[in-house]
């Protein structure tokens, strides 16, 4: 399967950002990624990257409803998202989980539902830095892919993304151990949890992933590619992220 690199714009992008992935989608026709590359900017912008980007990398909703339509004031649905152009859809991001009190349960109802609409869900874990310091990574993760990923998940609908909480946009990251670490115990929980289904799915690590350490990080053993914030936003980052897949 085909390493990931994805972007996460978060709340950042007006019309005028559309620059950023116009000139994403010429570079990458001059010189082609050596992995899948995908862009999630805030949901306004999706319909409209779509018709400038014309399919030169895949597009991404940050969250969505579980429901597919009805009186949820603010929301969007997975049905929504694909839609506007979207093929994948972040579940459970930290942020998520965090501002909006989003439990495992109901991540987990939202990855049915980003199938249900035909988007690949990438359903976010990660410790936060007490966790971390506790010694309780391990179990933390565990438990949240236990509760997150429905037992249907497969590699062709979902994708994992490691991102410890106190690594997001901090400009801090774990050692390279740590990081083999936390996906090798990340895969052993899959498989444990989905048998063949969880051999061959994504892992990506998110955290403070930026040109200088992407080569680095992306070698590592077990590391399918990573979920960019900060550096997303300028093209230039970004693809110098890209270019540091080593192509399989
Ligand atoms: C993220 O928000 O998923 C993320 C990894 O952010 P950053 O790269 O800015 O740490």
């Amino acid at each position: 399967m085909a390493a990931l690199v994805a972007g996460n714009w978060k709340m950042n992008g007006l019309a005028a950002s559309l620059g950023e992935m116009v000139a994403l989608k010429d570079a990458l026709a001059r010189q082609p990624a050596a992995c899948d590359v995908l862009v999630c900017p805030p949901a306004t912008l999706i319909a409209q990257a779509a018709g400038c980007v014309k399919g030169a990398f895949a597009l991404g909703g940050q969250d969505c409803h579980a429901s597919p339509k009805g009186a949820f004031t603010g929301d969007l649905s997975a049905e929504m998202l694909k839609d506007a152009g979207a093929s994948y859809v972040i579940l459970g991001h930290s942020e998520r989980r965090h501002y909006h009190g989003e439990t495992s349960e109901a991540v987990a109802a939202k990855a049915r539902a980003a199938w249900r609409a035909g988007l690949k869900a990438i359903i976010c874990v990660g410790e936060s830095e007490a966790q971390r310091n506790a010694g309780d990574a391990p179990h933390v993760c565990a438990a949240q892919l236990d509760e997150s990923v429905p037992q249907e998940a497969t590699s062709a609908n979902t994708v994992i993304a490691y991102e410890p909480v106190w690594a997001i946009g901090t400009g801090r990251t774990p050692t390279s151990a740590e990081i083999a670490a936390m996906h090798a115990h990340i895969r052993s929980s899959l498989i444990a949890r989905l048998g063949a289904g969880g051999k061959d799915m994504l892992i990506l690590y998110g955290g403070s992933v930026n040109p200088g350490n992407a080569g680095e990080i992306l070698g590592l053993p077990e590391v399918g590619g990573a979920l960019v914030g900060g550096a997303s936003l300028k093209c230039d980052d970004f693809l110098r992220i890209i270019a540091a897949v080593n192509p399989a």
